[in-house]
């Protein structure tokens, strides 16, 4: 079933849009089957199963970290991550450098933003995001390299407010880039979409989708 899920997903997608497969809470077999179909980037959001998984998996496999990330856990995960993709603070981008310096390598985050009508959802707002790059600390930062923007949606059936998320999350990636990351090929990630809006969000400029239950459930 993994597999008619995953290739299902994958033919709906444009082409350059990249699949993360979102595999928290399934098991490292689960992970097997998609990797039996070639699938090679996953999404994990709790530290301890990513670790599991890690260790235990082919390592050739790219490990996103999409949770919301607790500054004392940066050190578990330094040494491996491919991508973090929920950064909401500079307290956690300062750890994410400090660690990613001391394990010698350059590690790829993303700016999270909250922009759904939650109030628990995490992220930072347009401004307090705004601020964080005009403050210029990120640019002394030689192995944290900030790739783009990440967010989800509110969790409503309202597709129109959806839409509207969408479209504001790509507005502020083109004023961000446009203002900063201009002359940076590797300031290209929208990643928002997961296994309920991921076509709507595809529609709204997204080119990285975060889709779990839709492949493993
Ligand atoms: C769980 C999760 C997803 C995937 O959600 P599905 O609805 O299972 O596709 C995507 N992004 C984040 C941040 C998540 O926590």
């Amino acid at each position: 079933m993994i597999k008619d899920n995953l290739n299902a997903v994958r033919t709906s997608l444009k082409s350059g849009v990249q699949l993360v497969a979102i595999s928290k809470y399934h098991p490292v077999s689960a992970v097997e089957e998609a990797y039996a179909e070639g699938q090679r980037v996953f999404g994990e959001s709790r530290e301890q199963e990513l670790r599991i998984k890690y260790d235990t998996l082919p390592k050739d496999i790219e490990w996103h970290f999409i949770g919301h990330l607790q500054t004392n856990k940066v050190k578990y995960i330094a040494p491996y991550i491919s991508m973090i993709e929920a950064v909401d603070s500079m307290k956690l981008m300062k750890e994410i450098e400090r660690q990613a310096e001391k394990n010698q390598r350059t590690i790829d985050i993303l700016l999270e933003l909250h922009l759904a009508q939650e109030e628990t959802k995490s992220g930072m707002t347009p401004e307090e995001c705004r601020q964080l790059l005009a403050e210029g600390l990120w640019r002394e930062m030689k192995h944290v390299r900030i790739c783009g923007i990440m967010m989800m949606a509110s969790n409503t059936d309202d597709e129109a407010q959806i839409r509207s998320e969408f479209l504001a999350a790509r507005d502020f990636f083109d004023e961000v880039k446009e203002q900063y990351f201009k002359d940076d090929d590797s300031f290209s990630v929208k990643s928002y979409g997961m296994s309920g809006d991921y076509l709507i969000a595809q529609e709204c400029g997204s080119n990285h989708v975060r889709v779990g239950s839709r492949i493993f459930a």
